[in-house]
């Protein structure tokens, strides 16, 4: 089939690649110039698991192509996929500029029939306004061209973004008309071998779910955020509480991990977002609100440990900070909490010596040249000299340091642990002082 994705970040890569890589065609159309340039040469401008090598062999076996001409996009691919960004507005709506912009220009070049498919995560009613911009752009050139408009959101994940799109758990699609249904069911065909994991559904319900997905998941961390902040302070151990909790299979293990907050380009936006919906249809959305609220709070928790563990004053101290990612395996650092810790204590007068595995660039290009970071190349390096360390993203070469080391390289014998991955008594036992979320220090 013939397929264009307007947008090559994330979710249009990811999207492209994996439909070219099941014998499609397909054009990918961004407004990036350099993107388009770097692309082309077969190279990926951001770091996901596997993405370079399938946009690489799909490339050169001439069924992925990239390019700014959105006319050669336009009369390309029976689906056009509106894969553009969707970032919070000043009031925490969903700003669709960018979709908008597309629709506008899908229609004012389509001549024959279309299906555009919404991939942005997108406010309900959306898919009526991307049809009120296309038949605006139509009505302007005095055409009429039939075109259908698809919700299909996505739901992989920075990491594991080519698994989750090529065996997906489900695949949400909107539409009321049966005929586009079959389309779609024919596209996403070889991703739904093994058995059927598509949901079909009217466009709104399908506009929802996104957001119901990524609210659901950013309330269960804030709410065991919440509950580590108790923990605390009762002199309980949120690790234990976690596993009692987890064994229940009503609950279950996934994502109920404390930590030093949930950041990335989607929860956090989203979450706001789905709060901006509910206000402006009546409904006071009292828990979503919630959701945000702790999590902005959770984000300064390691701050809050470090500045009373120096007792107020962080002028002249260095943190070595352990990931700069807002998780692993992804080297995307938009609303991380690295990003507030060190912002924080950059404020408060103190340095910081980081390392993250694939995150180094992107701080550079986020941060540039600072006298209060050294961006060290690799995660001893960082204590070098440091007063004390921070881990903010679980990496899996965080998970087994070389303790007697880290205890010569810090100034200090101190870890401060944002996402728990150490047994409190083992540091102890090891000589440090071990602050983490939701237990209580030791040493
Ligand atoms: P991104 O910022 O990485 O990429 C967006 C791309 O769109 C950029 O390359 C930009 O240049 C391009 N663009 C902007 N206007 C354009 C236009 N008019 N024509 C062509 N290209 C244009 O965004 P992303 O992370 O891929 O997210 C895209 C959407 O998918 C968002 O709505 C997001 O919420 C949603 N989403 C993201 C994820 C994720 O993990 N990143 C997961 C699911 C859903």
């Amino acid at each position: 089939m013939d397929i264009t994705v307007f947008g090559s970040g994330y979710v249009g890569l990811v999207t492209a690649a994996c439909f070219a890589d099941a014998g499609n065609t397909v054009v990918c159309v961004d407004v990036d110039a350099r993107r388009v340039e770097t692309l082309s040469r077969g190279e990926v401008p951001f770091y996901e698991p596997g993405l370079d090598q399938m946009v690489r062999a799909n490339f050169q076996q001439g069924r992925l192509r990239f390019t700014t001409d959105a006319a050669e996009g336009v009369s390309h691919g029976l689906f056009q996929f509106i894969a553009v960004g969707t970032p919070p507005g000043e009031d925490g709506s969903a700003d669709l500029k960018y979709v908008l912009q597309v629709a506008d220009t899908i229609g004012s070049l389509v001549t024959d029939y279309r299906v555009v498919v919404t991939k942005s995560t997108v406010p309900v009613g959306t898919a009526d306004k991307v049809r009120e911009a296309l038949l605006a752009a139509l009505q302007r050139r005095g055409e009429s061209v039939e075109i259908d408009v698809v919700s299909n959101p996505e739901f992989l994940k920075e990491g594991a973004a080519i698994s989750d799109f090529t065996k997906p758990d489900r695949i949400v699609i909107g539409t009321d008309n049966p005929r586009t249904a079959e389309l779609m069911r024919a596209l996403y065909a070889p991703f739904n071998h093994n058995h059927d994991r598509i949901v079909v559904m009217d466009v709104r319900s399908s506009e929802l779910t996104k957001y119901a997905a990524n609210a659901m998941l950013a309330t269960r961390i804030s709410f065991m955020n919440e509950l580590a902040n108790v923990a605390e302070k009762v002199g309980a151990d949120i690790e234990k509480v976690r596993i009692g909790i987890g064994s229940d299979p009503r609950i279950g293990y996934h994502f109920i991990y404390p930590g030093c907050g949930y950041g990335g380009s989607c929860f956090p936006k989203d979450v706001k977002a789905l709060v901006h919906t509910a206000s402006e249809s009546g409904h006071a959305a009292a828990l979503l609100a919630a959701v945000e609220d702790v999590n902005q709070r959770q984000k300064r928790v390691l701050f809050e440990n470090i500045r009373k563990h120096f007792g107020g004053d962080l002028k002249g101290r260095t943190v070595a900070l352990w990931g700069l990612a807002f998780k692993p395996n992804t080297d995307d650092m938009r609303e991380a909490s690295s990003r507030v810790l060190m912002e924080a204590l950059w404020e408060s007068g103190a340095s910081v010596r980081a390392f993250d595995p694939v995150a180094m660039h992107e701080t550079r290009k986020i941060y540039g040249e600072r006298a209060d970071l050294a961006l060290c190349d690799n995660a001893e390096a960082a204590c070098e000299g440091a007063d004390v360390l921070a881990i903010v993203t679980e990496w899996k070469q965080f998970r087994s340091p070389n303790f007697e080391r880290l205890k010569k390289l810090l100034k200090q014998p101190t870890i401060f642990d944002g996402r728990n991955l150490y047994d409190p008594q083992l540091l102890r036992r090891q000589g440090f002082a071990y602050y983490s979320i939701g237990r209580a220090p030791v040493g």
